[in-house]
């Protein structure tokens, strides 16, 4: 039994839908998929109905916050997993983090469309690209790509989405610990993604994340060499706290294959996960 706790749908910034996610990982022998969108729980429910008993849907989100430590601030990315998806402060939180991502991608858009005027682009065309409207940096980065078909992705990305390109504007943004928070009052479990967004901060932040009720850091990440997960693992150990992971699948993109099921977690890991519901 394996579990695969980061995915993202067409809810938010993923290519495929919650159906093709759930196919998908039957076919990969995986037994519980989170679908974890960033700031939309919205492909949580299709995902329970189209699943039914054949894979255990997890509902779960992502949630961007900001952390400032040493003055420098960081954008951190929180889990949260077996949320309780009709609590309103949460469902409130997220569309703030929704409608701070519409505002943001419509000032860039504006500030590309003004210094040059061959790349007009509606945010319409933007919130077309996902119908849950949690819109973000990789809606942009594919719109404005169609008018540059000779660019990479990844140009693209660092001319005019990166956040030192001269067109970014900053996401309004929740603080860290309030996110964690949320999480828990909305019957949650709060993880820290990919912790290596916070660098050699970590092992100092740690113990304020874990006062405000963070459970877990997500150990197994594509992104983590074996070093790195090793390095985590053993932090996790020595703070009391769970070791998660997950592919953080976008689905498959261009010459990109799905990574779904590719990191995953067994069913010991899960069950620790679960005792704390
Ligand atoms: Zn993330
Ligand atoms: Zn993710």
């Amino acid at each position: 039994m394996t579990c695969d706790l980061h995915i993202h749908s067409n809810y938010s910034d993923g290519t495929w839908s919650v159906e093709n996610i759930v196919d998908y990982a039957i076919k990969q022998k995986l037994t519980h998929i989170a679908i974890s969108d960033h700031d939309t729980i919205s492909g949580i429910k299709p995902a329970l109905n189209y699943a039914k008993d054949k894979i255990e849907i997890i509902p779960a989100v992502e949630i961007n916050s900001l952390y400032s430590f040493d003055s420098i601030n960081h954008d951190l990315h929180i889990l949260g997993y077996f949320i309780d998806i009709n609590n309103k402060n949460l469902l409130k939180q997220l569309e703030f983090h929704r409608q701070a991502r519409y505002r943001q991608s419509k000032k860039i858009l504006e500030n590309i469309a003004s210094i040059s005027s061959n790349l007009k682009i509606d945010i319409d065309t933007i919130t077309d690209l996902s119908i849950g409207q949690s819109i973000g940096t990789a809606h942009l980065t594919k719109a404005i790509l169609k008018l540059l078909p000779g660019k990479s992705l990844e140009s693209v990305y660092a001319e005019f989405i990166n956040s030192k390109s001269k067109y970014y504007v900053i996401r309004d943004i929740l603080p860290t610990l309030e996110v964690i928070d949320t999480i828990n009052k909305a019957n949650g479990i709060a993880v820290l993604a990919h912790p290596m967004y916070l660098g050699h901060n970590l092992r100092k932040s740690l113990p304020i994340f874990k006062k405000y009720g963070l459970s877990g850091i997500e150990v197994f990440h594509p992104n983590h060499s074996n070093n790195l997960c090793k390095y985590y693992f053993d932090m996790a150990k020595e703070f009391n706290l769970l070791a998660t992971g997950g592919s953080d699948c976008h689905g498959p993109y261009n010459e990109f294959e799905p990574s779904l099921g590719k990191i995953s977690i067994n069913m010991a890991n899960l069950n620790r996960l679960k005792n704390l519901i």
